[in-house]
């Protein structure tokens, strides 16, 4: 027996419990960015938040304070015609002419999140919908690109510690973006 192509994928899109367009993850981003409490109702609408460990309401974002322990939960973004990998990978996908269809990303639970992080995340939304970067410039970058981001996402700074931890150390927005810049008498060693 001889096959001629191969074709794989880890999962589908179908195989992640939570599935999210690169619009919701840009609307949970914005929201988490403003606050991110915990609740176990809506401090708008005062609805009761449903039994997953987090959510949006009102265009707020809270994480479920009934959870004991905090189930991790991981979400799908589709991102159709960008698959992000590895510059390396892709070349020897292409030599060995093996094929992949994952066009989605797998973004970590907002708990892990860091304000760096978000900010990463919602470049690489944008950048998948063929959007421009910042409000600022208005150029849109090219598909071909798309190495650069996997390298973003893939050093994008995360909270294993405690969320106190989130506000301070070296992958916090004060030290990597404030003060980050390198010049004289700036906060830099
Ligand atoms: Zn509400």
């Amino acid at each position: 027996m001889s096959v001629d192509q191969y074709s794989f994928s880890i999962l589908s899109f179908k195989d992640c419990p939570v599935q999210k367009t690169p619009e919701q993850v840009i609307e949970l981003l914005k929201a988490w960015r403003k606050d991110h409490l915990f609740a176990d109702k809506c401090s708008i609408c005062k609805t009761l938040l449903p039994s997953t460990p987090y959510t949006l309401c009102c265009g707020h974002f809270y994480y479920n304070n009934h959870f004991k322990t905090y189930p991790v939960q991981s979400f799908a973004v589709y991102t159709p015609k960008y698959a992000f990998e590895l510059p390396i990978l892709k070349r020897l996908k292409a030599q060995a002419n093996v094929k992949t269809d994952q066009d989605f990303l797998v973004l970590p639970d907002p708990i892990f999140w860091q304000v760096v992080s978000t900010l990463v995340y919602e470049k690489i939304m944008k950048f998948v919908q063929g959007l421009p970067m910042t409000s600022r410039t208005q150029t849109v970058q090219s598909p071909s690109k798309v190495g650069l981001f996997y390298k973003q996402i893939v050093e994008a700074p995360l909270n294993y510690g405690s969320l106190q931890r989130r506000s301070c150390g070296k992958s916090t927005l004060i030290r990597q973006v404030a003060f980050g810049k390198r010049c004289i008498l700036s906060m830099r060693e």
